[in-house]
This record gives structure tokens, sequence and C-alpha cells, in this order.
């Protein structure tokens, strides 16, 4: 990987125990260092090749899984982000979940239960569209949504979202302590580029579908929002499991940062095909020189006989 993007994947990282404050750290519409559109669009087929490269040794390996987690607030670009990035992988070894409002079912167990069920098996790739932080997001700006979750009364009070931080700092400690690569990206769009877009999914017929009323109520919520991604940040970004903010008021630039953080995280586990003993290789010879027999062996008699007429 370029140097520069080396220097990127650094720059977006939450740092670990420092206090960052979202607005001040991080813009919206940084592009890095570099220079145009076109550029970045080279890097990004770039990336994407060796994105397929680094894939193919982690399903070979079968040893880590990658597990993607993706945040953002609406029309930051999520699903159009997946779609380009994962563009060049074999669909064998991705999946992607998207987690809604959780069912009656769902609420009737633990907030990570549902999460559980859906992480990535080891030599493949996981991302998760929202997850378990959506349980320090829209469940703190909306309290009626931690009333509907049948919790014990004693545990709802104000520490609750101290002791989910540690919860889900824990489970991530967890996972990567067993070989799940945990990835967290927040796609930082700006309240106006979102507006922008919103307006594009009114105006645009082939665009509705992907507008609802919803969003813009949401979108009432803003500052909430940032305050709780804010503290989020600072509770959850750890040195196992960092958090990276990748801005997003522009499309083609999101999309590279988020590959040079995958492929740079890649790089760091020092993927390799499995190594073949002596004993697979005289097995391989030997299945190559049977076959290479076959080939140049005499031709097999016609078994079919012809039909006789009676
Ligand atoms: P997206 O907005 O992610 O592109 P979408 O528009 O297709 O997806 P929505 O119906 O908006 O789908 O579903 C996502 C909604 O579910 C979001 O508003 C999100 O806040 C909510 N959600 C996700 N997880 C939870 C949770 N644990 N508790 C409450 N609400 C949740
Ligand atoms: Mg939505």
């Amino acid at each position: 990987m370029a140097a520069s993007l080396e220097k990127l994947v650094n720059e977006l990282k939450v740092p670990p125990g420092r206090q960052i404050d979202l607005k001040v750290d991080f813009d919206p519409g940084y592009t890095g260092h570099i220079i145009s559109k076109e550029d970045a669009q080279e890097q990004l087929v770039a990336g994407i090749q060796e994105l397929a490269e680094g894939q193919d040794k982690l399903y070979a390996q079968d040893t880590y899984a990658l597990f993607i987690n993706l945040q953002a607030m609406d029309a930051a670009g999520k699903d159009s982000t997946i779609k380009h990035v994962m563009s060049g992988v074999n669909p064998q070894g991705v999946l992607v979940k998207s987690f809604k409002v959780p069912s009656e079912e769902e609420l009737d167990h633990d907030y990570l239960w549902r999460n559980f069920l859906e992480l990535p098996e080891r030599g493949n790739i996981g991302i998760f569209n929202r997850s378990y932080y959506e349980e320090v997001l829209v469940v703190r700006v909306h309290p009626d949504l931690l009333e509907r979750q049948k919790l014990p009364p004693r545990l709802k009070g104000h520490d609750i979202w101290e002791r989910r931080y540690e919860e889900i700092n824990n489970f991530e400690k967890y996972l990567t302590d067993n070989g799940i690569i945990v990835l967290k990206f927040f796609l930082n769009v700006s309240k106006e580029i979102q507006k922008k877009r919103f307006l594009e999914r009114i105006d645009q017929p082939d665009k509705n579908w992907k507008f609802s009323a919803a969003d813009v109520l949401e979108r009432r919520h803003w500052d909430a929002y940032m305050d709780a991604y804010n503290e989020m940040f600072n509770h959850t970004s750890t040195s196992w499991a960092p958090w990276y903010i990748i801005p997003a008021d522009h499309k083609w630039f999101t999309r590279l940062a988020v590959v040079s953080v995958i492929n740079h995280t890649l790089d760091g586990l020092k993927l390799a095909y499995p190594k073949v003993s002596p004993e697979q290789k005289a097995a391989l010879k030997k299945a190559k020189e049977e076959m290479e027999q076959e080939e140049s062996g005499p031709a097999q008699p016609a078994r079919i006989k012809k039909k006789r007429n009676r």
C-alpha cells in the first residue's frame, strides 16, 4: 500500500485513550492528500484488487475472521460503500447483515444476542450495517426505546451507557482474542450534505425508494446524535478495536479511505496460504502422474454396443 494511504489510515483513527471532539477534529469534507477524484479512483481500483487478494488468503488460511462495523447518520453512504469496496471480493466469503429495530423475539434476549448469531466465521468477512452500537446511539437519543427493552428497572439508571461501553469493549476484546478482528467505521457526513442527498432522493424518481419520512424526523435530533457519537468514540475506541472516522461528504473519498483501512488491517495479519506438508506434496505429485498417464495411455475400448435390429 502507498505510504500516503498508510498515513491517511493513521489520521482517520480515533486514538485509543485520547478524547476527541468530532466537530473539531474530523472534517466530513476532508479528502486527505489526494489531489483529484480521478487520482482517488485509480487508487480505489488498486485497493479493491489488493482486498481481493487479501480475502483469498484470509479464506484459505481459515484462521481469522474480519468483522466490520458500519455506523452513520442516514444518507452517509453505508450501502454504496459496501457495494463499491466489496465489488472485487469472492461473494462466498462475505456476508452483510443489516440490523433494524429489534423484534419482539430479539427484545426477549440481551442486546448482544442477535449480533452473536451473525458474526463471521473464520476465513470470512462479515459486515454489520448498523449493530449493537445503536444501543448507545438511537436508544440513547430516544429513551422510549430503552423502555421497550424489558430490563430490570434498577439496571436502567444513568450509568447504563457507561456499562454498555464497558460491555461492548469486553465483547470486542473477547472476539479479537479469538481471532475475530474487529474494525469499526463511522461514515462522517455533514448535515448540509445529508440534506442535499435527501433532496436528491425526493427529486429523482429512481431514488425515491431510498427516502423515508422518518429520516427527516431523525435529522431533527442531529445534535443529540453527534453528542452520543462523540461519547461513544471516546469510550469505545480501544487498542484492540479502534474506531475510524471516515469523511463522507465525498463518496469517492469515503470508498478509498475504507478500502485502505481494511487493507492496512489485513496486511497487519501477515496472511499466507496454508503450507503444504511433504506428505501432501507427495499426494499431489501422485495425483498428477495418474492423470498424465490417463491422457497418454491406450484408448479405452468402446463399451456402448450398437443396438441390434430385431
Ligand atoms: P439504513 O437507515 O441503515 O440505511 P434502512 O433505511 O434500510 O437502513 P431502516 O428502516 O431505517 O432501514 O432501519 C434502520 C433503523 O433501525 C435505524 O433507524 C436504526 O436506528 C434502527 N435500529 C437499528 N438497531 C437498533 C436497535 N438496537 N435499537 C433500536 N433501533 C435500532
Ligand atoms: Mg434508514
